[in-house]
């Protein structure tokens, strides 16, 4: 993995456009990256956890998304600039 790889993962954060190519197949594509609102993951920010997970939103608007996502799922889209 290349040093510019590992730099744009590092800035990947809420509000980016990112690919998803996770388990669920169907899905696969550009999302908008949201933080995860589910349970577990307030949980694990409540107890300072550094695990981030993602939720994932349609950027037009018209499909709900997956969420509690890997980060190694995505990828920060080059559309972001
Ligand atoms: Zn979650």
């Amino acid at each position: 993995m290349s040093d510019t790889l590992i730099r744009s993962l590092d800035l990947m954060e809420p509000g980016d456009l990112v690919l998803y190519h996770g388990s669920i197949t169907s899905l696969h594509g550009l999302w908008l990256a949201l933080l995860c609102p589910c349970g577990i993951c307030r949980a694990m920010d409540a107890l300072g956890l550094p695990e981030v997970r993602f939720a994932l939103g349609d950027p037009w608007g018209e499909l709900p998304g997956p969420h509690h996502v890997r980060r190694e799922s995505l990828t920060r889209s080059a559309a972001c600039g």
